[in-house]
């Protein structure tokens, strides 16, 4: 009998899921709203959902699933499958996600941060194939990144090793859902980059943006200052 792989990447806005046959070629993904604000009980059912729905698609049976790998935001215990803490996700501490998947579906269940994750499909499919020293940099919504030093995957004491977005540059910088203030993340991301232009645009600057807006700075989005900055806008250039 075949059998496949899951893969769940869980982000602040979309879960993704997909089944892979045992040479990692995508049989079927989907995607559903995460709902983060509702709680995690909500976003761990809204997973479980997902992927019956996706084994129904794919007419594949239970029994013929492998593993499956989770990718999630925040801070985590790889080793024994919990979410420590996630700032993006509402009432997220301490969460068996594990437990909870692996009595539900009855096959092995394995979660590490979303970074680590995206830096193992890097090391093994990608950018990083062959390399024993990888640093790899994930700018989104927030920054974070992943590290493999002499061949080994870096996790640090406390599983926080790579998490670049938290360095404090500002001592009274921008306040931070982690707890801190300034941390490098607020200002070098998608987020980041549309609050310093924000800033800006309230300072007195101009920008070609403005006329994409009606004069609402809250509708400002990254891709918009990427746009301008394909235009040659100076402020965006400048951001
Ligand atoms: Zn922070």
């Amino acid at each position: 009998m075949e059998e496949y792989i899951i893969g769940i990447d869980l982000g602040g806005t979309n879960i993704k899921g997909a089944i892979f046959n045992s040479k990692f070629q995508t049989i079927k993904e989907t995607s559903v709203l995460t709902e983060a604000s509702i709680g995690p009980d909500h976003v761990l059912n809204r997973m479980k959902r997902m992927i019956e729905d996706l084994l129904c698609q794919a007419e594949i049976s239970i029994n013929s699933i492998y593993c499956m790998g989770m990718g999630i935001p925040g801070l985590l215990d790889p080793h024994k499958g919990i979410s420590i803490f996630s700032p993006n996700f509402p009432g997220w501490e301490n969460i068996h996600i594990v437990d909870t998947m692996e009595e539900y579906f009855g096959f092995p269940v394995f979660i590490d941060n979303d970074v680590r994750v995206n830096l193992y499909g890097e090391w093994t499919f990608g950018a990083g194939l062959g390399y024993k020293d990888i640093v790899l940099i994930t700018l989104g919504t927030g920054l974070g990144s992943g590290i493999v030093s002499d061949g080994k995957v870096v996790f640090g004491k406390t599983y926080s090793a790579g998490e670049i977005g938290h360095m404090n540059m500002y001592r009274n910088g921008r306040p931070c859902r982690c707890g801190s203030s300034g941390c490098l993340g607020r200002y070098v991301s998608a987020l980041g980059m549309t609050n310093t232009f924000k800033e800006k645009l309230e300072e007195g600057r101009t920008s070609i943006i403005e006329k994409w807006i009606n004069n609402n700075l809250d509708e400002i989005e990254a891709n918009m200052i990427s746009k301008a900055y394909d235009l040659g806008d100076p402020l965006a250039v400048e951001v």
